[in-house]
């Protein structure tokens, strides 16, 4: 099953390409936004289109999460994608895949979904959510 290795760089939550960064639905964007609040931070979200009429942003990270102090400090409101991670859903295609940027899927090779319990039902809640 998949644990974070200890020791791990958690390069997951550091981020340097627009297309690794987190897409968050408008929900999630109040979230973050309250929780960025309350530590006197401001976040940046970019719009991303719509999917089956749900919005979706581009939660723009440069560098290291402001939230990531060692971990996650929003463990329990972080968003979706951060939550299914090292599951990737491409909205493109519908496709799921796993994160080479994680240091477990790197380690481990591919391995079915049914390793990720955790990570499949934060899966399964985006796809409801997306209508998919
Ligand atoms: S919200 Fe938490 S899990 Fe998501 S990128 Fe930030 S520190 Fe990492
Ligand atoms: S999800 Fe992957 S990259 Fe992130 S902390 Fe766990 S093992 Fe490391």
């Amino acid at each position: 099953m998949f644990t974070c290795p200890i020791g791990c760089p958690s390069d997951c939550c550091k981020f340097e390409d627009f297309e690794d960064m987190p897409v968050v639905l408008e929900d999630e964007v109040r979230t973050l936004t309250q929780e960025a609040g309350r530590i006197g931070i401001k976040l940046r979200f970019e719009p991303y289109g719509e999917h089956n009429g749900v919005k979706l942003y581009k939660w723009v990270i440069e560098g290291w999460c402001p939230f990531f102090k060692g971990k996650c400090t929003i463990h329990e409101k972080k968003p979706l994608s951060c939550r299914m991670y090292p599951l990737v859903l491409n909205l493109k295609t519908g496709d799921i895949y796993l994160s080479e940027k994680c240091l477990w899927v790197r380690l481990n090779g591919p391995k079915p979904l049914d390793h990720f319990p955790a990570e499949k039902e934060a899966l399964k809640k985006l796809v409801i959510k997306l209508r998919l």
